[in-house]
C-alpha cells in the first residue's frame, strides 16, 4: 500500500512520519504525475489559499477527478477545506468530493489554536486533537457520517472513502486516526460508499 502526501505547503512531514510509523509506504506529491500508482492521498493542513494557488492547473484538475472517482483521500484542516463541496464565501469547491460546507477560521475556540481530546465514532475516546485556526463544518449532507464533534460542532466526517478533520491528528503521536484512514483505504466502506 502506498499513500501520497500532498506537499505544496503545510504540515507534510508530520503526516509522512505518522504513516511511516504504521509501516505504510509514502510518496511526496507535488505534481500530477506523482499521483500515479497511489492507493490513497493525504491533504495536510496549512493555508488553503496558498495551496489552491500552488495546485492551480493540472494538479487541481487531477485531484478533482480522483476525489469524484471515489479515490481514498484524507484532508486535515486546510486539506478539509480543499475537499469540501462548499467553502463559505467562495463560489465553488476547490477540489470537492465530500458533501459538507465549511467556514474557514470559523468562530469560538477554533479561531485560536488549542489542544483537546475527542470521542471519535469508530475510533475511540480521548483522541488527542490539535486545532490551529481551524475550519468548522457548518453543513453535512445526507451521505456524510459525522465522526466527531467539539463544542457541539462537527469536526470530523466521512463520506465513502473521503475522510476530513478540522484538526491535526499528525501532531499528536496518537496513530489511531491515520490507522483508521489506512483501514478505510483497504476496503472498509462507510455510509456513503
Ligand atoms: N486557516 C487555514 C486555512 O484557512 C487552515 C489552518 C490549518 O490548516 N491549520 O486554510
Amino acid at each position: 500500500m502506498r499513500v501520497g502526501v500532498l506537499a505544496l505547503q503545510g504540515a507534510v512531514r508530520e503526516h509522512v512520519l505518522a504513516l511511516d510509523a504504521l509501516g505504510v509506504e509514502t510518496r511526496i506529491v507535488k505534481t500530477e504525475a506523482s499521483l500515479d500508482g497511489l492507493d490513497g492521498l493525504v491533504l495536510p493542513g496549512g493555508e488553503s489559499t496558498a495551496m489552491t494557488l500552488l495546485a492551480e492547473g493540472g494538479l487541481l484538475d487531477a485531484l478533482r477527478c480522483l476525489s469524484h472517482a471515489g479515490f481514498p483521500m484524507f484532508g486535515t484542516c486546510a486539506g478539509m477545506i480543499l475537499l469540501a463541496d462548499q467553502v463559505e464565501g467562495r463560489a465553488g469547491p476547490i477540489v470537492g468530493g465530500i458533501d459538507i460546507s465549511v467556514a474557514r477560521n470559523a468562530s469560538g475556540r477554533q479561531v485560536h489554536s488549542f489542544e483537546t481530546q475527542l470521542d471519535v465514532r469508530e475510533i475511540g475516546s480521548e483522541v488527542p486533537a490539535v486545532f490551529i485556526r481551524a475550519p468548522y463544518i457548518t453543513r453535512v449532507g445526507p451521505k456524510v457520517d459525522v465522526l466527531a464533534r467539539c463544542d457541539d460542532v462537527a469536526v470530523m466526517a466521512r463520506q465513502g472513502k473521503i475522510l476530513v478533520a478540522s484538526f491535526h491528528p499528525e501532531l499528536t503521536g496518537d496513530a489511531r486516526v491515520h490507522r483508521y484512514f489506512v483501514n478505510m483505504m483497504d476496503g472498509h466502506s462507510g455510509k456513503g460508499a
